[in-house]
């Protein structure tokens, strides 16, 4: 089964392929959570990365497709996997092609402009797992502790409204093209594709994303 979440920041797409991950047994490809823990060490290459993160603009398609291709074929991906966040432009998509992987499912989260920034700015996340949290909507059991090991959650520095605002431009941008991409690859035969109304709660998400799976 290998899947590709494809949506703007904040519509759900980590939640939902932790629920995959857990209940398929298929690891989740996070390139955001890959660059993240990449960029703790400090040299110039990764200072310049976290930047571009920071400033809510999209990192080089040659710096994602190596390393998504790189952990696309390691070991525990042979079952499937879910792609959070790549591809996420059209060169992008056409390097995973050339890959020869196929891709069983596409899925594209959607939500309200003012639902993604509510979402946003309530998020916590526990940086070594990737475990995501909303102050509001989803909280820990402590404040601001991840409920598995005790350590403290964060704020992403790219989770503020001006940096989801450039977030959002550069999907309308770059990444809604995949929408008409992907369409036409379904009435190739290719993938099967599917739009989740991201206002619905996550079990109930789940459970359509259950669905379409058994199908
Ligand atoms: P995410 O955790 O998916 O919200 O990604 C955080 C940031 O990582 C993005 O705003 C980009 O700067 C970078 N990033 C993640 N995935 C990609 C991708 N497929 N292409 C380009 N940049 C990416």
């Amino acid at each position: 089964m290998r899947i590709i979440f494809i949506g703007p920041p904040g519509t759900g797409k980590g939640t939902q392929s932790n629920f995959i991950t857990n209940k398929y047994s298929i690891p989740t490809i996070s390139v955001g959570d890959i660059l993240r823990s990449n960029t703790t060490q400090n040299n110039e290459y990764n200072k310049k990365i976290n930047d571009i993160i920071n400033e809510g603009k999209l990192v080089d398609d040659n710096t994602i497709v190596q390393l998504t291709k790189k952990r696309i074929h390691q070991i525990d991906c042979r079952k499937g996997f879910v792609l959070d966040g790549f591809p996420r432009t059209i060169p992008q998509a056409h390097a995973l092609k050339n890959m020869n992987i196929k891709i069983d499912y596409v899925i594209q989260f959607e939500l309200s402009y003012k639902l993604i920034i509510d979402r946003i700015k309530g998020r916590r996340i526990h940086i070594p797992s990737g475990r995501i949290y909303h102050k509001k909507y989803n909280p820990p059991k402590k404040e601001n502790i991840d409920d598995i090991t005790g350590q403290k959650l964060t704020v992403r520095k790219d989770d503020n409204e001006e940096k989801i605002n450039k977030r959002i431009e550069e999907y309308q941008k770059y990444t809604l093209p995949l929408a008409e991409y992907y369409k036409k690859e379904e009435q190739l035969g290719y993938i099967k594709y599917y739009i989740i109304n991201a206002q619905l709660t996550p079990l109930i998400i789940h459970k359509q994303l259950e669905k379409i799976f058994i199908q």
